[in-house]
């Protein structure tokens, strides 16, 4: 290793040690502080030094101390472990960690620190059963049980391992005393689409009852739920399932408002249809419940009646959407030496809205064109919602 690799190496575990030192240094004075951090044996030091110089071997034991300083040391072996993870130096992040895991002399909160971070390069290594089982024995130790928990939970979710994942959230749920139901009910959704996807309807079924009664405001569920009534004929189910939705998560109506009105075609209920129809036109509405009722009332009652529809809602929730759409309608109305300059505006406005976005997670800000209950970046749940406002619904 060249010199400047070296020095480079070392950065981190000097910015490292500062800042544990610092930490630790709240009731203590300057110089008491400064003597903690160079108090370590000579055997760590050598230790260290044969660790930094990147021999081929590993050294059978770096960590020799029994004094005050031993917590001072075992935290830069924490934080060197976790820089060498991040450098993809999975052996060394091992040893690192392992050493202070192994060390009966140490704190037990040390300890559990250190586990927790080998559970975490097992996983980095694509180690994860070794990552599971660490994960477990730190829970059993009874030190940073919610940490393991949320880890081995997120081990499960990247995995898509459904079963695995609702066994820990009870466990955690009857650990910690909080409620992990919406988490959960969310796994029996994620069981239910792959029956799905398998023909396993009545499998679907039953794991989506599961889910709402887990939470029974589970939107997902409910939605799921009628769908499959849809597709099997059952048409008040279905409606009434749909309707429970808009209870739920209003903002969700924009989702669901083409299912809505399949059903009420198909169920052939004019005056359920109509009195729907009705309580549309009586509030403000996202812009695709907008435009979808507007062609709805066009083919049941006339073209008129639902342009009067349109403007009425575009002037109650004014969107680029609803401006867009409406411009597109006045090429046909306007007088052919008007035509190209309304066409022009119509360009503008569809090349304007040709970049945005439908969706927003509203943790790390991901956006995008498909509505996801998990987000794809951050991996929150229900955090993607549809954007509203004039650029948006
Ligand atoms: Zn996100």
């Amino acid at each position: 290793m060249s010199i400047p690799d070296l020095l480079w190496l070392l950065l981190p575990v000097a910015a490292a040690t500062g800042w544990f030192a610092a930490k630790r240094s709240e009731s203590r004075s300057r110089s008491q502080s400064t003597k903690a951090l160079w108090d370590y044996s000579s055997e760590f030091h050598e230790g260290l030094k044969g660790l930094l110089s990147d021999q081929a071997e590993l050294p059978t034991d770096i960590f020799n101390t029994t004094s005050d300083s031993a917590n001072n040391a075992a935290d830069t072996h924490i934080a060197l472990g976790n820089h060498y993870r991040q450098k993809g130096d999975m052996e060394r992040a091992v040893f690192m960690h392992q050493s202070v895991v192994d060390n009966q002399e140490l704190s037990d909160e040390v300890r559990a620190s250190a586990r927790f971070e080998l559970a975490r390069d097992y996983d980095s290594a694509g180690l994860l059963d070794r990552s599971e089982a660490t994960f477990k024995a730190l829970i059993e130790s009874g030190h940073r049980i919610a940490d393991a928990y949320q880890s081995l939970l997120q081990l499960h979710e990247r995995e898509s391992d459904w079963s695995q994942a609702i066994a820990v959230a009870t466990a955690a749920e009857q650990q910690l005393g909080e409620s992990e139901g919406w988490r959960i009910a969310h796994y029996y959704c994620e069981l239910a689409a792959d029956a799905i996807k398998a023909d396993q309807e009545k499998d679907a079924d039953e794991h989506l009852r599961k889910a709402l009664g887990h939470d029974d405001s589970c939107a997902r569920a409910s939605i799921m739920l009628a769908d499959l009534a849809l597709l099997n004929g059952q048409y008040s189910q279905a409606n009434e399932l749909y309707e429970q939705v808009e209870q739920q998560r209003p903002e969700l109506i924009p989702e669901i408002i083409d299912k809505r009105f399949d059903v009420f075609q198909k169920a052939g209920d004019a005056a359920e249809f109509d009195s729907f129809l009705k309580r549309i036109h009586s509030q403000r509405n996202a812009y695709s419940v907008i435009r979808s009722t507007r062609q709805i009332i066009a083919e049941r009652h006339s073209p008129q009646l639902a342009d009067r529809f349109f403007k009425d809602q575009i002037l109650k929730r004014p969107s680029l959407k609803g401006l867009r759409d409406w411009a597109h309608d006045q090429v046909e109305l306007s007088k052919p030496g008007e035509r190209d300059k309304v066409q022009v505006i119509c360009d503008l406005l569809d090349k304007v809205m040709e970049d945005k976005p439908a969706y927003r997670c509203s943790s790390c800000g991901f956006q995008g064109n498909v509505m996801h209950w998990r987000c794809p970046s951050c991996g929150q749940w229900d955090s993607v919602s549809t954007i509203i406002g004039v650029e948006g619904e």
